[in-house]
């Protein structure tokens, strides 16, 4: 469990914010060709040539999204990038620079912050991302650390949530309810660490789980595989809230229905054992949980036989007319709506 002393550790103000900028910054490389000028000056400086350019920003707050009991500074950093990319991916669109803005309370010392910026640093390298700027300012309790993503994607090929058609095939990708398992291992284990600060536990069983809550990827990888297989999604949304809250959302902004089944939701045999351990019923765990960064997309059935046989995705379902609403076919045959959260009525589930 994370437990930052501040020994040995330098307080911000013994060096200042430019100094802190330059310290946290000074290693980042520009990857694109885009990038004309990062940080340094007022503002950075893009350019952008025949694209529609997207940006989307997210707002993470200490003890509201996340708990540094035991998410690590790194991870926090690296997860922070990774949200952020997955909504450009989302628009079927290609990351290409970030700011990022913190508010720092004095508990936190240049150490730490280093840390977070280690975890936003390998997030850029892997993804190819530029780091061009940001802002950086003191908080009287706490971290708030606020990503923009900017990305760029070529004007037709860009996917709304509103493009959804009646009989498109409902697809996701990878598998759902990881992240929130995960979330409750570690819960747990906090519980546990708070009684007991000398328990070791060994958290082996769950790695995958807890891999899916510290460490998420963005969907680089189907990104690019939809452009292989020439599929361009007729809608397209990323899973940060859960699969019911998204189906929801691409089903009224398409203006149409929803029918899934429950047998086809895609669920690691871990991620099932660990639902049985705590007692939750691993499809609400996947259907409310949320944080699995997986895509969800909508294609013409015409493209079907391009994807049936790819691990990676799979049909959950299709769009049905506006008057149907979004629904879900249990296991037993039983049909149940969709809602946007809460929903716990699954009583006689069969996973
Ligand atoms: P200004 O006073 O114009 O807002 P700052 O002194 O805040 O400028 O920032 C100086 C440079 O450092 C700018 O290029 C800014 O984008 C960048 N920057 C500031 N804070 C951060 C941060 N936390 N992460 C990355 N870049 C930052
Ligand atoms: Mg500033």
């Amino acid at each position: 469990m994370i437990e930052d002393k501040n020994i040995n550790k330098t307080p911000i103000s013994d060096i200042g914010e430019f100094s802190l900028i330059n310290k946290l910054t000074k290693t980042f490389k520009i990857n694109n060709n885009e990038t004309i000028f990062g940080i340094g000056d007022d503002s950075a400086v893009l350019e952008f040539e025949k694209t529609q350019t997207l940006v989307s920003t997210d707002i993470l707050i200490e003890g509201i999204h996340f708990d540094l009991g035991y998410v690590p500074l790194k991870h926090l950093g690296y997860k922070s990038v990774i949200v952020n990319l997955s909504d450009i991916y989302a628009m079927n669109g290609t990351p290409s620079q970030i700011t990022v803005s913190i508010a720092v309370s004095n508990r936190f010392s240049v150490e730490s912050i280093q840390e977070l910026y280690q975890g936003i640093e390998l997030a850029c390298k892997k993804y190819k991302i530029d780091l061009i700027g940001g802002d950086t300012t003191s908080s009287i309790s706490g971290l708030i650390i606020s990503i923009t993503a900017i990305g760029s994607v070529i004007n037709d090929k860009i996917t709304y949530r509103n493009g959804a058609k009646q009989n498109d095939l409902l697809v996701v990708s990878g598998d759902l309810g990881g992240a929130y398992i995960g979330l409750q291992v570690l819960e747990r284990e906090k519980a546990v660490y708070k009684v007991n600060p000398q328990s070791q536990p060994d958290l082996s069983d769950y790695s995958y789980c807890i891999e899916r809550q510290l460490k998420p990827e963005a969907r680089e990888d189907i990104s690019k595989l939809l452009k292989k297989l020439e599929i361009l999604p007729t809608s397209m949304i990323d899973i940060s809230d859960g699969l019911s809250s998204e189906i929801i959302h691409l089903s009224k902004s398409s203006n149409i229905g929803c029918q899934i089944y429950e047998d086809k939701i895609p669920i690691d045999p871990e991620v099932i054992r660990t639902c049985e351990e705590f007692k939750i019923n691993s499809t609400t765990a996947a259907l409310n949980g949320g944080e699995d960064y997986e895509l969800l997309f909508t294609i013409n059935q015409k493209d079907f036989g391009k994807i049936k046989k790819n691990t990676k995705l799979t049909v959950i379902g299709h769009m049905t007319e506006k008057k149907d609403d979004c629904y879900m076919i249990t296991g037993l045959g039983q049909k149940i709506k969709l809602t946007a959260q809460g929903w716990n009525n699954l009583i006689q589930s069969s996973k």
